[in-house]
């Protein structure tokens, strides 16, 4: 599995993929990746310890993947990365929570003192699929609320059961209220929840003009930002 990777071609940056805790949450229906999540907290910070080594700081950008959220990365690692910050001269972090942290993420902020873009994964604004059929657990009750907290949405789109008007009102959300968001096309993987290639198809054609969007990222494979397997 590749952990550590660049990102070329939008919001330039280092990034890389760590092993925390299991997920706080870890019951969305389409999730998978938790199996990638360790209990033994040295072999998980011998791992990170290594993949970070590998930063060098070009882009003064870095964001820190884990599966789940980074308040599940051990208390050594999180030293680490903040040791490495200040080593490579680093300017800027992505990083990623889930709802139920919202209260904790001023504390991460705090900690690193350095600007964070915090990306959250939102999935889809309609509340029924989101906390209904994905089971995501994030029951903000507005935008704003969301965005008292968190400054990135990640979105999900050609899933089954999706529809065309809920992803046009998801991405004319996105466009409207966040500087930036990850739009990640759904790949099947070992859970239920299955891939709509028809509707993936139809997105791609209509949604292409986001490539060239700055603040946009949109990952047709998941493993488009150079991590994961
Ligand atoms: S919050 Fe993220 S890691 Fe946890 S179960 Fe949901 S998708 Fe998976």
């Amino acid at each position: 599995m590749d952990r550590y990777s660049e990102v070329t071609n939008k919001n330039i940056r280092e990034i890389v993929l760590l092993k925390g805790s299991p997920c706080v949450w870890g019951k969305c229906s389409f999730c998978d990746y938790i199996l990638d999540n360790g209990t033994h907290e040295e072999e998980m910070n011998a791992l990170n310890f290594e993949v970070l080594g590998q930063i060098t700081g070009k882009y003064k950008v870095l964001e820190v993947i884990n599966s789940g959220s980074c308040f599940e990365l051990p208390q050594a690692t999180l030293e680490r990365i903040k040791a490495i910050i200040k080593e490579k001269g680093i300017e800027k972090l992505f990083l990623e929570s889930h709802w139920a942290y919202r209260n904790r993420i001023q504390e991460m902020r705090d900690f690193f003192g350095i600007p964070i873009t915090f990306k959250i994964g939102v999935e889809t604004f309609d509340e029924d699929f989101r906390n209904g059929y994905l089971n995501k657990s994030a029951h903000f009750k507005s935008i704003d609320e969301l965005k008292k907290y968190f400054d990135s949405p990640c979105m999900m789109v050609g899933i089954k059961g999706q529809t065309k008007a809920m992803i046009d009102r998801d991405m004319e959300l996105v466009l409207k209220h966040f500087d930036h968001a990850t739009i990640n096309v759904f790949i099947d993987n070992t859970t239920t929840v299955k891939r709509d290639e028809e509707l993936v198809q139809w997105f791609i054609q209509k949604y292409k003009f986001l490539d060239e969007n700055p603040k946009i990222e949109v990952l047709y494979n998941n493993t488009d930002f150079g991590v994961g397997d």
